[in-house]
């Protein structure tokens, strides 16, 4: 399964030098309307919430407006950031603009429930 998933997805990721990805994240998108930013519709960041090992993602922006996940343990219970959906609203994570319910939902359906990414040979998403 790992090794299928890799293959198919893999060159989709770019991996920081020297380290090899032990999985890979998938989220619908949406685009904010405030700022243009793509924002993932994250239920939660965290990837494990146990009581001895805490690990979540943090949102960074680089400046050139892409989104960046990076794996950290938070040290506090709730230190990890908010949830980027909730109640059919999402909550952009470059300018904590929120897309109302309707908004979210025509875009999820202009894009067909966001399962038809389009992507060019090299690898770039160019389309929903
Ligand atoms: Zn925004």
């Amino acid at each position: 399964m790992w090794r299928a998933v890799a293959k198919d997805a893999g060159n989709l990721y770019v991996p920081n030098e020297g380290e090899e990805p032990v999985a890979y994240l998938w989220a619908r998108t949406v685009t904010c309307d405030t700022c243009g930013f793509e924002i993932p519709l994250m239920r939660s960041f965290y990837l494990a919430d146990k009581s001895k090992r805490t690990v979540a993602l943090r949102p960074i922006i680089s400046k050139d407006q892409e989104l960046e996940l990076e794996t950290f343990c938070p040290k506090a219970a709730k230190g990890a950031h908010a949830r980027t959906i909730k109640g059919a609203r999402a909550t952009c994570v470059n300018c904590n603009s929120v897309l109302s319910p309707d908004r979210v939902r025509a875009q999820i359906k202009q894009q067909n429930g966001g399962g038809d990414v389009i992507f060019s040979k090299d690898g770039q998403r160019i389309g929903a």
